[in-house]
């Protein structure tokens, strides 16, 4: 039995005086490494270590899984039965209870064969970590072990058409019925929706209370009576978002995470997770490497000084982002505090560092690249969907904005 678990080794904890217990956890870090690497070499199958076009190229698991190939289906499978979809989850919630420090060799071996994701899920990256925190047990019975099987697709019920930026002036209404809340109202951009299983839903609960104090958060599931997803088409040609409405929606009382009235703050830790997820480019699947571009160049070197020195100017910045990524996860280690804003610095650096990567693949694939139909159009499409990474999980400037008031102390 190798696995590192968490509470055997206190890894996260400060380490000074535990001389003994820290060589002692340094041999364990180098077992897990290298059993790691060797079941990663026998159970990654190639086809999942060439990098992904879009975040079409790994499943969403949920009721009705889709798999585009059966190395896609091995791999999600393999890591399922290992728990290592959820890596540092508790065991009984059907995690791998991995240690912080073992979590992070896991992700650097994941990372050094360029491994694709197994799976891409909201549930994983944005409420499991929430219902593990706030969720009663029955929640944390009902929905984690699900989570991290991949058997239950999620969606983010928060934007409405008034309330992005500004999302605590939501006003989907949540009505105290007893047993149930009836909900009445609309959300929008709301991902994925018509593919989902069950949403994570801020609401309005108690109108009188001040903004940012009358929100909950309720966990719905979307088959229920009086929803309604309707996809949105977009530029890029796929409807990835919809507008959900709810027309006297009975939600059971007991879905209702964390305290009544209490949501904003829960939406708040939700949305930091959403962050990091987006700035460490998760969602895109295999980590960008420097020179990667460079690689695609035809010839293998950029025929226009200018477009070199933008090559070198971004994977200069990416080392540095990379080096800034691994200073974060070390001090998540040993628990240190980090940076106040940190999840928005990382927001703003991995955004800005995806656009600029889709727009140097453009500048790389010329007129070819600007093709928008059915058959080519893949490079022009990625390219306009690395727009919204700036939009997503928040504006650019509203990360700014968090990062001013927080990390710098502006008024
Ligand atoms: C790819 C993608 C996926 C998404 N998925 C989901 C999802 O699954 N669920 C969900 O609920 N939502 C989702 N969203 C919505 C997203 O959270 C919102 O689009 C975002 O919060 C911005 O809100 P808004 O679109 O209403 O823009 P607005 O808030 O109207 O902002 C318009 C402009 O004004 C600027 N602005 C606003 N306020 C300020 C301020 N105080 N200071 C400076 N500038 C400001 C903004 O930066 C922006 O440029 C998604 C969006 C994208 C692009």
């Amino acid at each position: 039995m190798w696995t590192i678990l968490r509470d055997v080794h206190g890894c996260g904890r400060p380490m000074s005086g535990r001389v003994q217990g820290a060589c002692r956890l340094t041999e364990d870090i180098n077992d897990f490494r290298r059993n790691v690497r060797e079941w990663l070499a026998d159970n990654c199958p190639e086809e999942m270590r060439t990098p992904m076009k879009g975040e079409f190229d790994a499943p969403w698991g949920g009721r009705v899984a889709q798999f585009d190939s059966d190395a896609q289906k091995m791999w999600f499978d393999r890591m399922v039965e290992r728990r290592w979809l959820a890596p540092d989850w508790p065991e009984e919630y059907g995690g791998a209870g991995l240690s912080a420090a073992a979590v992070q060799v896991l992700a650097e071996e994941l990372r050094r064969i360029r491994a694709r994701p197994p799976i891409l899920s909201e549930g994983l990256w944005m409420i499991g970590p929430a219902i593990l925190r706030f969720g009663s047990d029955a929640q944390k019975r009902e929905h984690l072990p699900r989570i991290a099987r991949g058997q239950i697709r999620w969606c983010q019920g928060f934007s409405e058409p008034g309330a992005g930026s500004d999302l605590a002036s939501l006003k989907t209404r949540a009505e105290d019925r007893g047993d149930h809340w009836l909900v009445n109202g609309q959300k929008v951009w709301t991902s994925y929706a018509h593919d989902s299983d069950w949403m994570f839903c801020l609401v309005r609960s108690e109108p009188e209370a001040s903004k940012r104090e009358g929100i909950s958060i309720l966990l719905i599931d979307m088959e229920t009576p009086g929803i309604e997803a309707r996809p949105i088409r977009l530029i890029s040609g796929h409807a990835d978002f919809c507008e959900t409405f709810f027309d006297d929606v009975r939600v059971p009382r007991d879905n209702l995470l964390g305290e009544r009235g209490r949501g904003w703050n829960i939406a708040k830790y939700i949305l930091s997770h959403e962050r990091e997820m987006i700035g460490g480019s998760e969602f895109e699947g295999v980590t960008p490497a420097p020179g990667d571009l460079g690689a695609t160049l035809p010839r293998g070197e950029a025929p226009d000084g200018m477009l070199r020195a933008a090559l070198a100017d971004y994977d200069i910045d990416l080392i540095a982002y990379e080096a800034f990524k691994k200073r974060m996860a070390d001090e998540v280690t040993s628990g240190t505090s980090p940076l106040p804003a940190m999840p928005s610095v990382l927001k703003n650096l991995g955004a800005d560092l995806e656009m600029r990567r889709k727009e140097l693949a453009m500048s790389i694939g010329g007129s070819e690249a600007l093709r928008f139909d059915e058959e080519g159009g893949a490079a022009a499409r990625t390219w306009l969907r690395s727009r919204s990474s700036a939009i997503a999980g928040g504006t650019t400037e509203v990360q700014w904005n968090i990062i001013a008031r927080a990390a710098l102390g502006l008024k």
